[in-house]
């Protein structure tokens, strides 16, 4: 990801000491390519509109830049007054936190220079105003929540503000964002400097560009969307029926084929719960991802993940409503095809209900050491696709990404292959080959689990997750505080057992490891907890598992026989 050797290092690009000494504790060898081309230009002052997928540390590229900046105006021998001076608006709350992390990260040797205010992080309105007071030199938001304070006159902008970012910009127009922004616009002076990044050019951009941008200069560095084969291993994996996904999931995670972490998206909440409990039936900890949550915990849940408490997130990554298909509906089932109950974004009944629009997982989060990415569902697009395998192989680590497709997904899966097809139309994504029957005898223990997930145990889940919420919340203490009765019977509800877990599932013993596979793989191996680091540390970890595909050693072909024989004619 590294820009090629010839492009000047942070270290020539007149940034801060302090700046510099953040990069290096960062592990950042080299400026990427985005930073490359948009840090001197930014420094120069210029406005800028940059193509920059996610991972390709579009972050830094502005970040850096910004910070320079507020750093030069608090060190002009005339003191100068504390205002909120740069704004940078992003299209979730989790993206906001994330963009707030890395901020003060870049930030940790000039903390007291710089402060970096957080409107993402879920306190309503009035908790945030006092954060506002303070008049902070760096404010991330939502627009929305950005402009909610300026109607409550406890932000302003129109005096103060000298740099405005706008981050994901594709994805703060797909999620309905473009009526905040221009509302916004009319708060903010006549001139001031603004950096526009986007994954994607649309016209919607480009229309956004002439409202935000004066005079900018257009960086699409030669990036492709996602790292080369390289660095990214993409697989198709073939599926003949729903059970088969569940068996060869169970196989890949229980006998350590699949080794490091993983995230799993599927197409809807309920499956999440699903496949959440089915992993937990083999003594396999997930944790559950989707848009039903509350704000505070999903980012809880990332947070945790990137400490390396979970080694496992199934998610869905369901866009907000105001996101416009992509593609048409698919076509009809195809006849002799069972539907799975859940699967389909359309077999939601619940879609759209409670759900937050400003939930993003799959975009521009940066879930860490995420050595494997499984689509248990294709994708419902090739910019969800993109979106999803992205969260492996950031920056220099390499990673895994494998599609599972029943025939009914095939078309999708089409689809994505066309899309992302190499210059000679070769597809990026091998077929990984399974022989079935080497992992038959799982197939029992998979039914017996599949078959504890009832649909009393998903609903049980989702009831468990709310209720856990309940409980929690900082904005009903004051109402349980009030009545304590509520509380009581609340905590004294009937217990929900989602599921009930067979402990002989846990293991799998020897006789079950298929034979080609004794001395591979690792079934039950102790759980190592890990805490990770950030950085030079976190990257020599990831090298150091190997950068070899661990899925390699799991090279079978289906066997025919066990295809359906045809009917006797
Ligand atoms: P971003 O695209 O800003 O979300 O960054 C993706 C990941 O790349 C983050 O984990 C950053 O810490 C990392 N990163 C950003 N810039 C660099 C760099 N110059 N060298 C190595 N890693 C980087």
């Amino acid at each position: 990801m590294a820009a090629a050797a010839a492009t000047p290092g942070f270290e020539h690009m007149g940034l801060d000491g302090r700046l510099l000494r953040a990069v290096a504790e960062l592990g950042w060898a080299a400026p990427t390519a985005i930073q490359a081309e948009a840090i001197p230009l930014a420094l120069e002052g210029r406005d800028i509109l940059a193509r920059a997928r996610t991972g390709s540390g579009k972050t830094g590229a502005y970040g850096l830049p910004l910070l320079q900046h507020l750093l030069r105006v608090k060190a002009a021998p005339s003191a100068v007054p504390q205002a909120v001076r740069a704004l940078v608006l992003v299209p979730s709350k989790e993206l906001g936190q994330q963009v707030v992390r890395s901020l003060r990260q870049l930030a940790t040797f000039c903390a007291r220079d710089v402060r970096v205010a957080d409107l993402c992080a879920h306190a309503d309105l009035a908790a945030q105003r006092p954060v506002l007071m303070e008049k902070p030199d760096v404010v991330v938001g939502t627009p929305g929540r950005v402009l909610a304070h300026v109607g409550a006159r406890s932000l302003s902008l129109r005096h103060s503000l000298e740099l405005l970012v706008l981050d994901e910009a594709d994805l703060l127009l797909n999620f309905g964002c473009g009526q905040d922004i221009r509302a916004l616009l009319c708060h903010l002076p006549k001139i001031y400097q603004a950096l526009l990044l986007s994954a994607t050019f649309s016209p919607d951009v480009e229309a956004l560009k002439e409202l935000v941008l004066h005079n900018p200069v257009t960086l699409c560095p030669p990036e492709p969307r996602l790292p080369g084969p390289s660095q990214l291993r993409q697989f198709g994996v073939r599926c003949g029926t729903e059970e088969e996904k569940f068996l060869l999931l169970c196989a890949l995670l229980k006998l350590g084929v699949l080794r490091g972490r993983a995230l799993l998206f599927v197409g809807t909440t309920p499956r999440c719960y699903r496949l959440k409990l089915f992993l937990e039936q083999f003594g396999v900890p997930a944790c559950a991802l989707n848009s039903e949550l509350p704000a505070r915990s999903r980012c809880h849940i990332i947070t945790q993940f990137n400490r390396g408490v979970y080694d496992y997130i199934v998610a869905t990554d369901e866009e907000a409503p105001a996101a416009p298909p992509e593609h048409p509906p698919r076509k009809k089932q195809r006849k002799g095809v069972a539907p799975s109950k859940d699967r389909g974004k359309g077999k939601d009944k619940d879609k759209g209900k409670d759900k937050d629009s400003e939930y993003g997982v799959a975009r521009g989060i940066d879930f860490q050491n995420v050595a494997v990415v499984i689509n248990f569902d294709v994708p419902p697009t090739v910019e969800s696709y993109i979106h999803r395998v992205g969260r492996t192989a950031r920056a220099d680590n390499p990673g895994t990404a494998l599609t599972f497709a029943l025939p009914e997904e095939e078309e999708g899966m089409a689809r994505i292959e066309d899309a992302l097809a190499g210059e000679n139309g070769e597809s990026m994504l091998q077929p990984y080959k399974f022989r079935m029957e080497e992992i038959e005898g799982l197939r029992y223990r998979c039914r017996d689990a599949m078959r504890s997930v009832t649909k009393q145990a998903v609903k049980e889940a989702r009831l468990r997750e709310i209720k856990d919420e309940l409980l929690n919340s900082e904005k009903l203490k004051a109402y349980f505080e009030d009545n304590p009765r509520d509380l009581h019977v609340l905590r004294h509800d009937k217990p929900l057992h989602p599921a009930i877990v067979k402990p002989h599932l846990r293991n799998v013993p020897d006789y079950l490891v298929p034979p080609s596979l004794r001395g591979v793989a690792k079934p039950d191996r102790k759980k190592r907890r890990r805490v990770l680091n950030t950085g030079a540390k976190r990257r020599r970890g990831a090298t150091s598992r190997g950068s070899g595909n661990p899925l390699q050693s799991f090279k079978y072909a289906r066997h025919r026989a066990k295809r359906p024989a045809a009917p006797p004619s």
